[in-house]
Protein backbone atom coordinates (compact mmCIF):
# COMPACT_ATOMS: atom_id res chain seq x y z
CA UNK A 1 0.00 0.00 0.00
CA UNK A 2 1.58 3.36 -0.80
CA UNK A 3 0.89 6.19 1.77
CA UNK A 4 -1.75 8.71 1.18
CA UNK A 5 0.74 11.89 0.67
CA UNK A 6 1.09 14.52 -2.40
CA UNK A 7 3.38 13.11 -5.51
CA UNK A 8 5.14 16.50 -5.48
CA UNK A 9 8.20 16.64 -7.88
CA UNK A 10 11.28 18.24 -6.18
CA UNK A 11 12.71 21.25 -8.17
CA UNK A 12 15.24 23.58 -8.45
CA UNK A 13 13.05 26.39 -9.18
CA UNK A 14 10.84 25.63 -6.02
CA UNK A 15 14.11 26.35 -3.95
CA UNK A 16 13.59 29.82 -5.50
CA UNK A 17 10.20 30.33 -5.42
CA UNK A 18 10.27 29.60 -2.02
CA UNK A 19 13.21 32.40 -1.14
CA UNK A 20 10.85 34.90 -3.34
CA UNK A 21 7.73 34.76 -1.63
CA UNK A 22 9.51 33.47 2.50
CA UNK A 23 12.92 35.23 2.44
CA UNK A 24 11.51 37.95 -0.04
CA UNK A 25 13.52 40.97 1.54
CA UNK A 26 16.80 38.84 2.34
CA UNK A 27 19.51 39.90 0.38
CA UNK A 28 21.69 38.50 -2.40
CA UNK A 29 25.21 41.46 -3.01
CA UNK A 30 27.67 40.29 -6.09
CA UNK A 31 30.85 41.76 -7.28
CA UNK A 32 29.95 42.58 -11.06
CA UNK A 33 33.45 41.27 -13.31
CA UNK A 34 33.36 44.39 -15.41
CA UNK A 35 33.50 46.43 -11.73
CA UNK A 36 31.28 47.57 -8.85
CA UNK A 37 28.84 46.01 -6.52
CA UNK A 38 25.54 45.30 -7.23
CA UNK A 39 22.96 44.41 -4.86
CA UNK A 40 19.05 43.06 -4.37
CA UNK A 41 16.86 40.98 -3.10
CA UNK A 42 15.57 37.35 -3.68
CA UNK A 43 12.29 39.06 -4.15
CA UNK A 44 14.23 40.57 -7.43
CA UNK A 45 16.09 37.33 -8.35
CA UNK A 46 13.19 35.63 -8.50
CA UNK A 47 11.66 38.21 -11.19
CA UNK A 48 15.13 38.01 -13.18
CA UNK A 49 15.06 34.73 -13.25
CA UNK A 50 11.68 34.59 -14.90
CA UNK A 51 12.86 36.83 -17.12
CA UNK A 52 15.99 35.00 -18.44
CA UNK A 53 13.73 31.72 -18.53
CA UNK A 54 12.27 34.12 -21.43
CA UNK A 55 15.47 34.62 -22.56
CA UNK A 56 16.49 31.26 -22.92
CA UNK A 57 12.90 30.66 -24.74
CA UNK A 58 13.94 33.16 -27.07
CA UNK A 59 17.13 31.87 -27.67
CA UNK A 60 15.25 28.96 -29.02
CA UNK A 61 16.53 26.70 -25.67
CA UNK A 62 14.67 23.39 -25.52
CA UNK A 63 13.96 21.14 -22.31
CA UNK A 64 16.65 18.96 -21.44
CA UNK A 65 19.55 21.52 -24.05
CA UNK A 66 22.50 21.91 -22.67
CA UNK A 67 22.87 25.65 -21.73
CA UNK A 68 26.85 26.30 -20.98
CA UNK A 69 28.29 29.14 -18.61
CA UNK A 70 31.75 30.39 -18.27
CA UNK A 71 31.73 32.51 -15.40
CA UNK A 72 32.27 34.06 -11.72
CA UNK A 73 30.12 33.52 -9.02
CA UNK A 74 27.73 36.49 -9.37
CA UNK A 75 24.79 37.36 -9.43
CA UNK A 76 23.50 36.89 -12.95
CA UNK A 77 25.29 33.56 -13.14
CA UNK A 78 22.83 32.62 -9.94
CA UNK A 79 19.99 33.83 -12.12
CA UNK A 80 20.94 31.14 -14.84
CA UNK A 81 21.38 28.59 -12.29
CA UNK A 82 17.51 28.71 -11.61
CA UNK A 83 16.45 29.93 -15.00
CA UNK A 84 18.22 27.55 -16.81
CA UNK A 85 17.72 24.07 -14.51
CA UNK A 86 13.76 25.65 -13.45
CA UNK A 87 12.76 26.17 -17.28
CA UNK A 88 13.95 22.19 -17.57
CA UNK A 89 16.90 22.40 -19.68
CA UNK A 90 20.30 21.65 -18.05
CA UNK A 91 23.10 24.27 -16.68
CA UNK A 92 26.50 23.21 -17.65
CA UNK A 93 28.71 25.50 -15.64
CA UNK A 94 32.47 25.41 -17.66
CA UNK A 95 35.78 25.70 -15.72
CA UNK A 96 37.72 28.51 -17.14
CA UNK A 97 40.96 26.72 -16.26
CA UNK A 98 40.74 24.27 -18.28
CA UNK A 99 43.07 24.26 -20.70
CA UNK A 100 41.47 25.73 -23.92
CA UNK A 101 41.57 22.42 -25.65
CA UNK A 102 39.57 20.89 -22.75
CA UNK A 103 36.87 23.56 -22.61
CA UNK A 104 36.45 22.93 -26.52
CA UNK A 105 36.39 19.22 -25.73
CA UNK A 106 33.77 19.56 -22.85
CA UNK A 107 31.64 22.48 -24.67
CA UNK A 108 31.02 19.80 -28.36
CA UNK A 109 30.89 16.85 -25.92
CA UNK A 110 27.54 18.58 -24.17
CA UNK A 111 26.71 19.74 -27.63
CA UNK A 112 25.56 22.93 -26.07
CA UNK A 113 24.23 25.46 -28.82
CA UNK A 114 23.89 28.92 -26.06
CA UNK A 115 27.13 30.17 -23.66
CA UNK A 116 26.73 32.65 -20.94
CA UNK A 117 29.89 34.27 -20.47
CA UNK A 118 31.81 36.85 -18.43
CA UNK A 119 33.62 40.04 -19.85
CA UNK A 120 37.22 38.35 -18.87
CA UNK A 121 36.72 35.07 -20.81
CA UNK A 122 35.39 36.89 -24.08
CA UNK A 123 39.39 36.20 -25.63
CA UNK A 124 39.06 33.33 -24.62
CA UNK A 125 36.03 32.41 -26.65
CA UNK A 126 37.34 34.73 -29.38
CA UNK A 127 40.03 32.06 -29.48
CA UNK A 128 38.61 28.93 -29.84
CA UNK A 129 35.46 29.38 -31.47
CA UNK A 130 36.16 28.63 -34.89
CA UNK A 131 35.96 25.19 -32.98
CA UNK A 132 32.46 25.28 -31.94
CA UNK A 133 30.57 24.00 -34.61
CA UNK A 134 27.42 23.56 -32.31
CA UNK A 135 27.19 26.96 -30.68
CA UNK A 136 24.41 29.49 -31.65
CA UNK A 137 24.50 32.05 -29.28
CA UNK A 138 26.84 33.70 -26.77
CA UNK A 139 25.22 36.00 -24.37
CA UNK A 140 28.14 38.33 -22.25
CA UNK A 141 26.98 38.83 -18.78
CA UNK A 142 27.83 42.64 -18.68
CA UNK A 143 26.05 45.90 -18.33
CA UNK A 144 24.63 47.62 -21.09
CA UNK A 145 27.11 50.45 -21.59
CA UNK A 146 30.30 47.71 -21.08
CA UNK A 147 29.78 45.97 -24.11
CA UNK A 148 33.14 45.47 -25.38
CA UNK A 149 34.22 45.42 -29.71
CA UNK A 150 34.64 41.77 -30.64
CA UNK A 151 35.16 40.10 -34.09
CA UNK A 152 31.83 37.68 -32.24
CA UNK A 153 28.16 38.38 -32.64
CA UNK A 154 27.32 38.95 -28.88
CA UNK A 155 24.48 39.38 -27.43
CA UNK A 156 24.35 41.21 -24.04
CA UNK A 157 22.33 39.76 -21.03
CA UNK A 158 21.01 42.65 -19.28
CA UNK A 159 19.50 44.18 -22.66
CA UNK A 160 17.69 40.54 -23.37
CA UNK A 161 16.28 40.63 -19.84
CA UNK A 162 15.50 44.07 -20.00
CA UNK A 163 13.17 43.34 -22.62
CA UNK A 164 11.71 39.85 -21.57
CA UNK A 165 8.96 39.13 -19.71
CA UNK A 166 8.42 38.83 -15.96
CA UNK A 167 5.28 36.61 -16.37
CA UNK A 168 6.85 33.09 -16.59
CA UNK A 169 5.21 29.70 -15.10
CA UNK A 170 7.71 27.34 -14.20
CA UNK A 171 7.31 23.90 -15.47
CA UNK A 172 6.53 21.05 -13.47
CA UNK A 173 8.47 17.34 -14.63
CA UNK A 174 9.70 14.09 -13.09
CA UNK A 175 11.88 15.28 -10.64
CA UNK A 176 14.83 12.61 -12.07
CA UNK A 177 15.01 15.01 -15.26
CA UNK A 178 18.75 15.77 -15.86
CA UNK A 179 19.36 19.45 -13.84
CA UNK A 180 23.01 20.67 -13.95
CA UNK A 181 26.33 19.08 -15.63
CA UNK A 182 30.10 19.65 -14.26
CA UNK A 183 32.92 17.88 -15.76
CA UNK A 184 35.86 16.41 -13.38
CA UNK A 185 39.22 18.09 -13.87
CA UNK A 186 41.06 14.45 -14.14
CA UNK A 187 44.60 14.96 -15.06
CA UNK A 188 44.71 12.53 -17.08
CA UNK A 189 42.17 11.57 -20.19
CA UNK A 190 39.49 14.07 -21.22
CA UNK A 191 37.42 15.29 -18.80
CA UNK A 192 33.93 13.23 -17.85
CA UNK A 193 30.72 14.87 -17.37
CA UNK A 194 28.46 14.22 -14.09
CA UNK A 195 24.97 14.71 -14.72
CA UNK A 196 23.15 15.93 -11.58
CA UNK A 197 19.36 15.66 -11.73
CA UNK A 198 16.50 18.20 -9.78
CA UNK A 199 15.91 15.22 -7.35
CA UNK A 200 20.03 14.73 -5.87
CA UNK A 201 20.12 18.56 -6.26
CA UNK A 202 17.65 19.55 -3.82
CA UNK A 203 18.11 16.75 -1.75
CA UNK A 204 21.77 17.57 -1.29
CA UNK A 205 21.13 21.31 -1.04
CA UNK A 206 18.58 20.29 2.09
CA UNK A 207 20.99 17.99 3.69
CA UNK A 208 23.79 20.07 3.52
CA UNK A 209 22.11 23.34 4.88
CA UNK A 210 21.13 20.63 7.68
CA UNK A 211 22.41 21.82 11.26
CA UNK A 212 24.79 19.11 11.95
CA UNK A 213 26.36 20.17 8.38
CA UNK A 214 27.38 23.61 7.56
CA UNK A 215 24.45 25.35 9.28
CA UNK A 216 22.86 27.54 7.22
CA UNK A 217 20.12 29.55 8.01
CA UNK A 218 18.16 32.85 7.59
CA UNK A 219 20.69 34.53 10.52
CA UNK A 220 24.08 33.80 8.44
CA UNK A 221 25.94 35.72 5.96
CA UNK A 222 27.15 32.99 3.14
CA UNK A 223 30.31 33.93 1.30
CA UNK A 224 30.74 31.08 -1.18
CA UNK A 225 34.45 31.43 -2.40
CA UNK A 226 34.15 27.95 -4.35
CA UNK A 227 33.46 28.77 -7.53
CA UNK A 228 30.23 28.60 -9.49
CA UNK A 229 31.72 26.96 -12.04
CA UNK A 230 32.87 24.18 -9.86
CA UNK A 231 30.54 21.41 -8.63
CA UNK A 232 27.70 24.21 -7.94
CA UNK A 233 30.06 26.07 -5.66
CA UNK A 234 29.44 22.97 -3.45
CA UNK A 235 25.37 23.36 -3.78
CA UNK A 236 25.61 26.51 -2.05
CA UNK A 237 23.62 29.04 -3.96
CA UNK A 238 20.28 26.40 -3.84
CA UNK A 239 21.25 25.82 -0.13
CA UNK A 240 21.73 29.32 0.68
CA UNK A 241 18.28 30.47 -1.34
CA UNK A 242 16.63 27.66 0.53
CA UNK A 243 17.23 28.49 3.95
CA UNK A 244 16.85 32.33 3.26
CA UNK A 245 20.86 33.34 4.10
CA UNK A 246 22.32 36.87 2.86
CA UNK A 247 24.19 35.40 -0.26
CA UNK A 248 27.49 37.48 -0.94
CA UNK A 249 28.98 36.73 -4.28
CA UNK A 250 32.76 37.08 -4.70
CA UNK A 251 32.93 38.39 -8.59
CA UNK A 252 36.80 37.26 -9.98
CA UNK A 253 37.95 39.10 -6.64
CA UNK A 254 39.75 36.03 -4.79
CA UNK A 255 43.15 37.51 -3.68
CA UNK A 256 42.77 38.59 0.38
CA UNK A 257 42.28 42.37 -0.02
CA UNK A 258 39.18 41.42 -2.13
CA UNK A 259 37.80 38.94 0.58
CA UNK A 260 38.27 40.88 3.09
CA UNK A 261 36.57 44.29 1.91
CA UNK A 262 33.82 42.12 0.99
CA UNK A 263 34.02 39.98 4.55
CA UNK A 264 33.95 42.64 6.75
CA UNK A 265 31.91 45.31 4.37
CA UNK A 266 28.91 42.50 4.20
CA UNK A 267 29.54 41.25 7.80
CA UNK A 268 30.04 37.53 6.48
CA UNK A 269 29.20 34.96 9.23
CA UNK A 270 30.19 31.74 7.08
CA UNK A 271 32.84 31.39 4.38
CA UNK A 272 33.23 28.85 2.13
CA UNK A 273 36.74 27.46 0.11
CA UNK A 274 39.78 25.79 -0.73
CA UNK A 275 43.11 26.11 1.55
CA UNK A 276 44.94 28.29 -1.15
CA UNK A 277 42.17 30.87 -0.83
CA UNK A 278 42.24 30.89 2.90
CA UNK A 279 46.46 30.92 2.80
CA UNK A 280 45.88 34.71 0.84
CA UNK A 281 42.93 35.88 3.06
CA UNK A 282 44.81 34.85 6.41
CA UNK A 283 48.60 36.22 4.88
CA UNK A 284 46.52 39.34 4.43
CA UNK A 285 44.95 39.77 7.29
CA UNK A 286 48.68 39.53 9.05
CA UNK A 287 50.24 41.97 7.10
CA UNK A 288 47.79 43.98 7.67
CA UNK A 289 47.27 43.63 11.43
CA UNK A 290 43.30 43.01 10.68
CA UNK A 291 40.28 40.15 12.29
CA UNK A 292 37.79 38.73 10.84
CA UNK A 293 35.44 39.91 13.17
CA UNK A 294 31.86 38.78 11.62
CA UNK A 295 33.11 35.16 10.66
CA UNK A 296 31.42 32.54 12.93
CA UNK A 297 32.57 29.33 10.58
CA UNK A 298 34.87 28.72 7.75
CA UNK A 299 33.78 25.58 6.02
CA UNK A 300 37.25 24.03 4.37
CA UNK A 301 37.32 21.12 1.81
CA UNK A 302 38.77 20.37 -1.78
CA UNK A 303 41.93 19.95 -0.18
CA UNK A 304 43.13 19.24 3.26
CA UNK A 305 42.92 21.78 6.08
CA UNK A 306 46.16 21.92 8.05
CA UNK A 307 46.03 22.37 11.60
CA UNK A 308 48.43 25.24 11.17
CA UNK A 309 45.16 26.86 9.13
CA UNK A 310 42.85 25.43 11.50
CA UNK A 311 44.88 26.96 15.07
CA UNK A 312 45.06 30.19 12.70
CA UNK A 313 41.57 30.79 12.09
CA UNK A 314 40.13 29.84 15.59
CA UNK A 315 43.28 32.10 17.50
CA UNK A 316 43.52 34.77 15.54
CA UNK A 317 40.03 35.17 14.09
CA UNK A 318 37.83 32.89 16.90
CA UNK A 319 36.77 31.28 13.65
CA UNK A 320 35.89 27.85 14.14
CA UNK A 321 37.16 25.95 11.15
CA UNK A 322 34.60 23.46 9.59
CA UNK A 323 36.78 20.69 7.39
CA UNK A 324 34.89 19.23 4.78
CA UNK A 325 35.10 16.31 2.01
CA UNK A 326 33.46 15.79 -1.47
CA UNK A 327 33.71 15.45 -5.05
CA UNK A 328 32.05 16.19 -8.44
CA UNK A 329 30.67 13.00 -8.54
CA UNK A 330 29.06 13.49 -5.02
CA UNK A 331 27.51 17.03 -5.50
CA UNK A 332 29.69 17.70 -3.56
CA UNK A 333 29.14 16.80 -0.02
CA UNK A 334 30.24 13.58 1.44
CA UNK A 335 31.47 14.07 5.01
CA UNK A 336 31.49 17.16 7.40
CA UNK A 337 33.16 17.63 10.98
CA UNK A 338 30.73 19.74 12.49
CA UNK A 339 31.16 20.67 16.22
CA UNK A 340 28.78 17.98 18.03
CA UNK A 341 28.69 16.63 21.88
CA UNK A 342 31.81 14.56 21.30
CA UNK A 343 33.89 17.36 19.76
CA UNK A 344 32.98 19.54 22.72
CA UNK A 345 34.19 17.06 25.25
CA UNK A 346 37.95 17.25 23.92
CA UNK A 347 40.27 19.78 24.82
CA UNK A 348 41.47 22.56 22.39
CA UNK A 349 44.32 20.54 21.50
CA UNK A 350 42.78 17.13 21.18
CA UNK A 351 40.01 19.63 19.32
CA UNK A 352 42.40 20.35 16.72
CA UNK A 353 43.61 17.15 16.07
CA UNK A 354 40.06 15.77 15.23
CA UNK A 355 39.06 18.47 13.34
CA UNK A 356 42.23 17.70 10.51
CA UNK A 357 40.08 14.97 9.76
CA UNK A 358 37.49 15.34 6.96
CA UNK A 359 34.66 14.32 9.46
CA UNK A 360 31.56 11.82 9.49
CA UNK A 361 28.76 11.22 6.20
CA UNK A 362 25.94 13.47 6.03
CA UNK A 363 22.74 11.95 6.83
CA UNK A 364 21.82 10.33 3.07
CA UNK A 365 25.70 9.30 2.43
CA UNK A 366 27.32 5.93 3.08
CA UNK A 367 30.89 5.56 3.29
CA UNK A 368 33.12 2.33 3.63
CA UNK A 369 36.90 1.46 3.16
CA UNK A 370 37.94 -1.69 1.47
CA UNK A 371 40.98 -3.33 0.91
CA UNK A 372 42.73 -4.39 -2.42
CA UNK A 373 39.97 -7.19 -3.06
CA UNK A 374 37.27 -5.70 -2.44
CA UNK A 375 36.78 -6.75 1.54
CA UNK A 376 35.28 -4.11 4.16
CA UNK A 377 37.97 -2.42 6.38
CA UNK A 378 37.76 -2.17 10.42
CA UNK A 379 36.89 1.19 11.27
CA UNK A 380 39.35 1.53 13.49
CA UNK A 381 40.97 4.80 12.75
CA UNK A 382 44.17 2.67 11.87
CA UNK A 383 43.08 0.25 8.96
CA UNK A 384 43.49 2.47 5.81
CA UNK A 385 41.89 1.11 2.07
CA UNK A 386 39.99 2.61 -0.69
CA UNK A 387 37.22 4.85 0.35
CA UNK A 388 33.84 3.72 -1.40
CA UNK A 389 30.75 5.64 -1.02
CA UNK A 390 26.82 5.47 -2.07
CA UNK A 391 23.82 7.63 -1.90
CA UNK A 392 20.93 9.64 -3.91
CA UNK A 393 23.37 12.32 -4.29
CA UNK A 394 26.43 10.15 -5.87
CA UNK A 395 26.40 9.88 -9.68
CA UNK A 396 25.88 6.23 -11.05
CA UNK A 397 28.04 6.57 -14.23
CA UNK A 398 29.27 9.63 -16.12
CA UNK A 399 27.73 11.50 -18.94
CA UNK A 400 27.84 9.29 -22.80
CA UNK A 401 30.29 6.99 -21.12
CA UNK A 402 30.42 3.62 -21.35
CA UNK A 403 33.14 2.71 -18.76
CA UNK A 404 31.64 1.31 -15.06
CA UNK A 405 35.15 0.53 -14.00
CA UNK A 406 34.96 3.28 -11.11
CA UNK A 407 31.87 1.65 -9.76
CA UNK A 408 31.45 -2.19 -7.77
CA UNK A 409 28.28 -3.55 -6.49
CA UNK A 410 26.50 -0.48 -6.46
CA UNK A 411 29.50 1.45 -4.60
CA UNK A 412 31.34 4.95 -6.33
CA UNK A 413 34.66 4.21 -5.72
CA UNK A 414 36.22 7.62 -4.59
CA UNK A 415 40.16 7.17 -6.03
CA UNK A 416 40.97 8.47 -2.00
CA UNK A 417 42.37 6.26 0.37
CA UNK A 418 40.99 6.78 3.70
CA UNK A 419 40.70 5.30 7.41
CA UNK A 420 36.92 5.76 9.95
CA UNK A 421 37.68 5.67 13.10
CA UNK A 422 35.26 4.87 15.96
CA UNK A 423 33.20 7.24 16.27
CA UNK A 424 32.82 7.53 12.63
CA UNK A 425 35.84 10.21 11.29
CA UNK A 426 36.74 9.67 8.37
CA UNK A 427 40.41 10.58 7.01
CA UNK A 428 41.85 10.66 4.14
CA UNK A 429 45.22 9.09 3.75
CA UNK A 430 45.72 10.25 0.51
CA UNK A 431 44.77 9.80 -3.54
CA UNK A 432 45.53 6.05 -4.30
CA UNK A 433 47.98 7.05 -7.11
CA UNK A 434 49.67 9.64 -4.38
CA UNK A 435 50.24 7.63 -2.06
CA UNK A 436 54.09 6.73 -1.25
CA UNK A 437 55.35 2.76 -1.05
CA UNK A 438 58.33 2.84 0.89
CA UNK A 439 59.97 -0.53 1.42
CA UNK A 440 56.34 -2.33 1.91
CA UNK A 441 54.65 0.44 3.80
CA UNK A 442 52.83 3.63 3.01
CA UNK A 443 53.60 6.75 3.87
CA UNK A 444 50.97 9.82 3.76
CA UNK A 445 52.10 12.82 1.60
CA UNK A 446 48.91 14.84 2.87
CA UNK A 447 49.97 14.01 6.36
CA UNK A 448 53.77 15.10 5.71
CA UNK A 449 52.38 18.64 4.21
CA UNK A 450 49.88 19.22 6.21
CA UNK A 451 52.77 19.17 8.89
CA UNK A 452 55.30 21.00 6.84
CA UNK A 453 53.20 23.65 5.86
CA UNK A 454 53.10 24.48 9.70
CA UNK A 455 56.50 26.11 9.31
CA UNK A 456 55.86 29.91 9.61
CA UNK A 457 58.44 30.00 6.01
CA UNK A 458 56.72 27.24 4.13
CA UNK A 459 53.77 29.25 2.04
CA UNK A 460 53.32 26.03 0.53
CA UNK A 461 54.58 22.29 -0.23
CA UNK A 462 53.92 18.98 -1.72
CA UNK A 463 55.36 15.87 -1.16
CA UNK A 464 55.51 13.21 -3.83
CA UNK A 465 56.90 9.50 -3.70
CA UNK A 466 60.01 9.71 -6.17
CA UNK A 467 61.94 6.13 -7.20
CA UNK A 468 64.80 5.22 -5.22
CA UNK A 469 66.81 1.74 -5.73
CA UNK A 470 66.95 0.23 -2.80
CA UNK A 471 63.19 1.31 -1.08
CA UNK A 472 60.98 1.24 -4.12
CA UNK A 473 59.70 4.98 -3.38
CA UNK A 474 60.82 7.94 -0.99
CA UNK A 475 58.94 10.86 -0.33
CA UNK A 476 60.88 14.15 -1.81
CA UNK A 477 59.31 17.84 -0.45
CA UNK A 478 59.17 20.77 -2.10
CA UNK A 479 58.80 24.40 -0.62
CA UNK A 480 57.65 27.50 -1.90
CA UNK A 481 59.22 29.55 0.83
CA UNK A 482 56.76 33.13 1.82
CA UNK A 483 58.30 36.22 0.68
CA UNK A 484 61.39 37.59 2.81
CA UNK A 485 61.61 34.17 4.54
CA UNK A 486 64.72 32.12 4.19
CA UNK A 487 65.16 28.28 5.09
CA UNK A 488 67.36 25.23 4.74
CA UNK A 489 66.82 21.78 4.26
CA UNK A 490 68.43 21.06 7.70
CA UNK A 491 65.80 23.51 9.68
CA UNK A 492 63.23 21.58 7.46
CA UNK A 493 64.01 18.59 8.17
CA UNK A 494 64.82 19.61 12.01
CA UNK A 495 61.19 20.83 12.26
CA UNK A 496 59.87 17.57 10.72
CA UNK A 497 61.95 15.76 13.12
CA UNK A 498 59.99 15.33 16.04
CA UNK A 499 56.83 15.77 14.51
CA UNK A 500 56.54 12.38 11.68
CA UNK A 501 58.38 8.91 12.15
CA UNK A 502 61.89 8.49 10.96
CA UNK A 503 60.92 6.65 8.01
CA UNK A 504 58.35 9.37 6.82
CA UNK A 505 61.13 11.60 6.84
CA UNK A 506 61.81 12.89 3.23
CA UNK A 507 65.12 12.30 1.91
CA UNK A 508 65.58 15.49 0.25
CA UNK A 509 63.98 18.99 0.34
CA UNK A 510 63.71 21.31 -2.48
CA UNK A 511 62.81 24.92 -2.70
CA UNK A 512 60.84 25.93 -5.56
CA UNK A 513 59.73 29.46 -7.12
CA UNK A 514 55.92 28.18 -7.20
CA UNK A 515 54.10 24.43 -7.75
CA UNK A 516 51.37 22.99 -10.46
CA UNK A 517 48.04 23.02 -9.31
CA UNK A 518 45.46 21.02 -11.63
CA UNK A 519 42.56 23.99 -12.74
CA UNK A 520 40.34 23.08 -9.14
CA UNK A 521 43.30 24.69 -7.53
CA UNK A 522 45.13 20.71 -6.21
CA UNK A 523 48.71 19.69 -6.12
CA UNK A 524 49.69 18.96 -9.75
CA UNK A 525 51.39 15.66 -8.27
CA UNK A 526 52.04 13.37 -11.43
CA UNK A 527 53.99 16.49 -12.64
CA UNK A 528 56.01 16.85 -9.84
CA UNK A 529 56.70 12.98 -10.10
CA UNK A 530 57.39 13.41 -13.74
CA UNK A 531 60.03 16.43 -13.42
CA UNK A 532 61.94 15.08 -10.03
CA UNK A 533 61.57 11.11 -10.95
CA UNK A 534 65.31 11.26 -11.19
CA UNK A 535 66.63 13.15 -7.68
CA UNK A 536 67.10 9.49 -5.56
CA UNK A 537 68.87 7.43 -8.41
CA UNK A 538 70.93 10.25 -10.53
P1 LIG B 1 36.84 17.38 -7.19
O1 LIG B 1 36.01 16.33 -7.82
O2 LIG B 1 37.60 18.22 -8.16
O3 LIG B 1 36.01 18.20 -6.27
O4 LIG B 1 37.96 16.66 -6.32
C1 LIG B 1 37.63 15.67 -5.38
C2 LIG B 1 38.85 15.20 -4.65
O5 LIG B 1 39.43 16.27 -3.89
C3 LIG B 1 38.60 14.13 -3.62
O6 LIG B 1 38.49 12.85 -4.20
C4 LIG B 1 39.81 14.26 -2.71
O7 LIG B 1 40.93 13.60 -3.24
C5 LIG B 1 40.05 15.75 -2.73
N1 LIG B 1 39.47 16.38 -1.53
C6 LIG B 1 38.31 17.02 -1.42
N2 LIG B 1 38.14 17.48 -0.17
C7 LIG B 1 39.23 17.12 0.54
C8 LIG B 1 39.65 17.28 1.90
N3 LIG B 1 38.94 17.96 2.78
N4 LIG B 1 40.84 16.74 2.25
C9 LIG B 1 41.60 16.05 1.37
N5 LIG B 1 41.26 15.88 0.08
C10 LIG B 1 40.08 16.40 -0.33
Amino acid sequence: MHGLMMDTQLSISSILRHAEKVHQHCEIVSRKPEGGVFRYTYKDAGRRARQAANVLTRLGVKQQDRVATLAWNTHRHYELYFAVSGSGAVLHTVNPRLFPEQIIYILNHAEDEVLFVDIQFVPLIEAIHDQLPLLKHIVLMVDKDKMPESKLDLLCYEELIDAASEEYEWPSFDENMAATLCYTSGTTGNPKGVLYSHRSTVIHALASVSNDALGVCNQSVVLPVVPMFHVNAWGVPYGATAGGAKLVLPGAGMDGASLYELISGEEVSLLLGVPTVWLGLLQYCDQEKLTLSSVEEVVIGGSAAPMSMIKAFQEKHDAFVIHAWGMTELSPMGTVNSMNNYMASLSQEERYKLQTKQGRPIYGIEIRIVDAEGKELLQDGKAFGRLQVRGPWVASSYYKHEDQSDWEDGWFDTGDVATIDEHGYMNIVDRAKDVIKSGGEWISSIDVENIAIGHEAVAECAVVGVPHPKWDERPLLLVVLNPGTSLTKEEMLEYLSDKIVKWWMPDEVMFVEELPHTPTGKLLKRELRDQYQDVYTQ
